[in-house]
């Protein structure tokens, strides 16, 4: 058999809508292979919802697209099934109103169309629906419905009729992987060659990759919904997520599902070995769901139950799907992991996926849902079962800022964390870290009470803030990820990465970029130069996977070695204006601004350890990162704590970044955001000639730019922001915060947001605009700023 470029693996809805892509939009040789019958995993018992709305813009222009695609083929006559029936979310408690108040702002930014209804308005359009503990609800008109196993089979078979290979009874048994790459696959006992494979395999996928070594990591869980009695049942789609519940009109019945507050993950070596799964129903852990259908649609309390199903889906760590290639096998992708959104999703993934597939790179800011989030802890057994029972139940709690998962805790640790927490630190978790967030002074617990207001903590990290500026604090940055680049062609090498020159004396230290070919950011980073052929890079915390998958995908020409030590080096931060004075005694050179100038680094010998300090700053302040072996950190940070410090978490350097305008990976700049957008041009060297993604930002900085991040401040002192608000000028809405903290030094809220503009406008003129920013249902005054709002010129760091 001929090579195909394009080989899926796995029939569901998610194989069909790739297939579908592939085959429609390009001319590539695509081949399904499907082990039992399209739609017999986890598909074909789906309760079919279509939603519009998701948490992000981009999700929600996934959701969006898959909406719009099975209308356009429903009204081409192929008989999905799908109807816009409407949905209706309803709050039973003020949070959740704002909650959803906040969420139908996001919504009409991305022109999904929905009105906020009080109880009484719910009460006359609906009167079939119980409204007397409601605080209101979220009406959304075009949400739909579809038909899973009809609308799977139907972009099967148009893949199918535009040339795509389409074979069911066909178990992929094998993938065949040679020098970390995948050359096909072997189905049947036939051997299938193809240039990359695609792994839609559900809930199966982590087991399939396992076997070549990728991490996939998600989990079944037992997902349950029973169907009633007939009866006339019409009506909008029907949400209650601080029930845990959705009621949905279902062919002249109800269908009742659940969101379980604790859900029952299950191996799959204790799923049976066939097709179409029905799982034993669990009528005790169903029941209270159950009841809170049957209440709130009035008359129904005494209706019977036609349909008892359970049937396994598969949930990912952070309840949000995978998609994209392999970090570990080349030319591997995956798109699995639905978290019971397989259906809504499957339109836009199977889109993004053919551009993803084609140019090797999301096509857009996809990295909330990109596999190289994912860390190889999170693929193990007894993480993902403890995770696995809280995410299912996490996607209809509340989504408060600043939460926490509770499960499957202290996956990496800083040599500091007891020492820490015996300061009171509040630890939070950023890939499986456990970071201080903030620290409970000795009269308070350190734990959060969630509020969309200011939280317990607010006056914590004020306090720590007040410190880095007027004093001194300190910070463990142990987290930050860390990797070393050795050889003979170091500095070459990360030239080609790096928008800077880093063809720097040793001892210096470059903040910089890393592009893509597009000029999107892939990462932000300093790099230091220790010695000739020696450089250290120091990356954000959650992308150690995706940066180290970066840097050997581009080191093939090059001969150096590059190493993940992270894990080897804690990281003190002693940061304000006391800190040189703070730190001079025990260090054996001198830290004064002649002998160790800004953006250096020594290897030095501090409070009787061998320690690589480094005077750069992430909060705006005097001060050094030390670099400490991670066996020496503990007895280092004992004797710098000897006199009392004000430690301070990643509230307070939040918060202390955003008043001096540093941007954050992953939220104010990502791939798809270039230097000159996000205002980072400072850090381009435009002389080099060979670096990556060079060239189309010179081309970019020609053309002129139509976005631009701009810092905000909020005229009202008490107004809080997340992300994803809504930015208005003049009538118009013209852009979403990226990220958001409140800035204790100008008692304000502060918030990056990417904002539209015409080509050709200056800097001066998108900032003399009049904005707001609508958070829930106000409008808010918000002044953009040119530079930080706090010391813009640097003089507290250089000093
Ligand atoms: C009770 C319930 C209700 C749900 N309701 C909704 C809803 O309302 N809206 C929504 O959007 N989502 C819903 N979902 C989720 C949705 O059903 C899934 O997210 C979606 O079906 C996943 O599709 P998939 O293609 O990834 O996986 P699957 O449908 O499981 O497809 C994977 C396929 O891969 C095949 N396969 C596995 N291994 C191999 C192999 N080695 N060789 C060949 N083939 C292989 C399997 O046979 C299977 O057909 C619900 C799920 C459940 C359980």
């Amino acid at each position: 058999m001929d090579k195909y470029d394009v080989i899926i693996v796995g029939g569901g809805i998610i194989g069909a809508s790739i297939a579908y892509h592939l085959a429609t939009l390009t001319n590539r040789r695509v081949c399904l292979l499907e082990r039992n019958q399209l739609t017999s995993g986890t598909t074909w018992h789906a309760a079919g919802l279509v939603a519009e709305l998701r948490a992000s813009a981009n999700l929600t222009r996934l959701a969006r697209y898959s909406g719009a695609l099975y209308e356009s083929l429903e009204t081409a006559g192929e008989g999905l099934g799908f109807r816009r029936v409407g949905a209706l979310t309803l709050a039973k408690n003020e949070p959740r109103a704002y909650e959803l108040k906040k969420q139908a702002a996001m919504a009409r930014h991305h022109k999904v169309e929905c009105e906020w209804l009080a109880t009484g308005e719910i009460a006359a359009r609906f009167p079939h629906i119980e409204t007397e503990d409601l605080v209101g609800g979220v009406y959304m008109p075009n949400d739909g419905q579809t038909n899973p196993v009809d609308t799977t089979v139907a972009l099967a078979r148009i893949a199918k009729a535009n040339g795509a290979d389409i074979v069911e009874q066909c178990n992929v048994t094998e993938l065949v992987v040679a020098r970390n790459k995948i050359k096909g696959v072997i189905a049947n006992g036939e051997r299938f060659d193809a240039e990359q494979v695609v792994l839609a395999t559900g809930l199966w996928t982590r087991d399939l990759g396992l076997s070549v070594s990728a991490d996939f990591p998600l989990y079944p869980a037992e997902h349950f919904y029973a169907v009633t009695e007939p009866i006339e049942a019409t009506g909008p789609i029907v949400r209650i997520p601080d029930d845990g519940i959705y009621v949905k009109p279902d062919a002249g019945r109800l269908l009742i599902g659940s969101f379980e507050r604790e859900a029952k993950p299950i191996s799959t070596t204790r799923l049976p070995d066939e097709a179409f799964i029905e799982l034993p129903f669990d009528l005790d852990h169903f029941l209270p769901y159950l009841e809170a259908g049957l209440n709130r649609i009035k008359g129904i309390q005494n209706l019977g139950i036609r349909t008892w199903f359970n049937g396994p889906e598969s949930f990912t760590p952070d309840g949000r799907y995978m998609l994209g290639e392999s970090p570990q096998v080349e030319q591997l992708f995956v798109a699995a992991g639905f978290n019971s959104i397989g259906i809504q999703s499957a339109g836009g993934v199977g889109k993004v996926m053919t551009e993803w597939l084609d140019k090797r790179r999301p096509p857009l800011d996809l990295w909330e849902v990109d596999v190289r989030r994912f860390y190889p802890f999170q693929n193990e057994d007894d993480y993902l079962v403890q995770r696995t029972a809280e995410s299912l139940g996490l996607l209809y709690a509340m989504h408060w800022p600043y939460h926490q998962h509770e499960s499957a805790r202290g996956q990496q640790r800083s040599p500091l964390f007891e020492a820490l927490q015996a300061q009171g630190a509040c630890h939070g978790e950023l890939a499986g870290w456990e970071r201080p967030n903030w620290y409970a002074g000795p009269e308070q617990s350190p734990s959060y009470q969630y509020s969309y207001g200011r939280q317990n903590w607010f006056e914590n990290a004020r306090r720590e803030c007040e410190a880095v500026r007027n004093d001194v604090a300190l910070f463990d940055q142990s987290s930050f990820a860390k990797y070393r680049v050795t050889g003979l062609d170091a500095c070459a090498y990360l030239n080609y990465l790096c928008t800077a020159n880093v063809d720097v004396e040793p001892g210096q230290t470059v903040y910089c970029q890393w592009l893509n070919a597009e000029g999107g950011i892939e990462a932000d980073v300093t790099v230091t130069r220790h010695d000739e052929q020696d450089y250290w890079v120091v990356s954000a915390a959650a992308s150690v996977v995706r940066d180290l998958h970066w840097m050997h995908r581009h080191s093939r020409r090059y001969n150096v070695a590059i190493m993940d030590i992270t894990q080897d080096w804690a990281v003190i931060g002693v940061m304000g204006p006391s800190a040189r004075v703070r730190l001079q005694p025990y260090a054996d050179v001198p830290l004064n601004d002649r002998d160790f100038p800004f953006a250096t680094s020594q290897h030095i010998e501090l409070a009787g350890s061998k320690v690589i300090a480094t005077r750069l700053t992430y909060v705006g302040a005097l001060g050094w990162e030390l670099y400490i072996p991670r066996q020496n950190a503990l007895a280092v940070y004992q004797t710098i704590t000897q006199t009392p410090i004000q430690h301070a978490g990643y509230h307070a350097m939040d918060s202390l970044r955003i008043e001096k305008a540093y941007r954050h990976w992953g939220h104010d700049i990502c791939d798809e955001d270039t230097p000159l957008e996000a205002g980072l041009g400072f850090t381009v060297d435009w002389r080099k000639s060979n670096t990556l993604g060079l060239a189309a930002l010179t081309a970019q900085k020609k053309r002129g730019l139509q976005r631009r991040l701009i810092l905000f401040q909020l005229a009202d002192e008490q107004a809080l922001m997340t992300h994803e608000e809504p930015i208005w000028s003049e009538g118009e809405r013209v852009g979403t915060v990226t990220s958001s903290a409140y800035g204790y030094s100008v008692n304000a809220s502060l918030a990056f947001g990417y904002v539209e503009t015409d080509i050709g406008m200056t800097r001066k003129e998108i900032l003399n605009k009049p904005y707001t920013i609508e958070i829930g249902d106000r409008h808010y005054e918000a002044i953009g700023h040119s530079r930080a709002v706090y010391d813009p010129d640097n003089e507290e760091i250089r000093c």
